[in-house]
């Protein structure tokens, strides 16, 4: 029996020309690969390749034009109440803001529903599950 193994598990750092890897998930939810992340090579990698990490860049910047869509929905429908005289009711305005930030949390939810399509994978199923749960209140209230 030898504690060698032990010690070199417990060592600070890889090798010399040694890569220290760790098994990883790819970022992307519609790719979700397992990969193998190399340790202390610069920025950490969150995605399993290059296509993935440059797909998930276009998302995040369709999913921010998606987002500052609503935030000028919002703010014209903020100033449409107001023109009845309707804004200044803080109770209705705490209503119209939680109604809102469901319905706005509700879009992002499908937008990763039809970015992960038919994925069988158990986050996006109870992430179906959820949206096909909570969106009748949302859209008929
Ligand atoms: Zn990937």
């Amino acid at each position: 029996m030898s504690t060698h193994g032990a010690a070199r598990r417990g060592a600070a750092g890889p090798a010399d020309g040694e890569m220290l890897e760790l098994a990883a998930f790819c970022g992307l939810p519609s790719c979700r690969r397992e990969y193998r992340r190399v340790l202390g090579a610069g920025q950490r990698q969150i995605y399993c390749s290059d296509t993935c990490r440059r797909t998930a860049q276009r998302e995040v910047r369709r999913l921010r034009t998606r987002l500052s869509h609503f935030v000028e929905v919002v703010e014209q429908t903020r100033i449409d109440l107001a023109a009845h005289g309707k804004g200044d009711d803080p109770n209705e305005i705490a209503i119209i803001d939680t109604h809102q930030r469901a319905k706005e949390g509700l879009a992002r939810a499908a937008g990763v529903l039809r970015f992960v399509g038919e994925s069988e994978d158990p986050l996006a199923e109870e992430l179906r599950v959820l949206y096909e749960a909570v969106e009748p209140f949302v859209t008929q209230s």
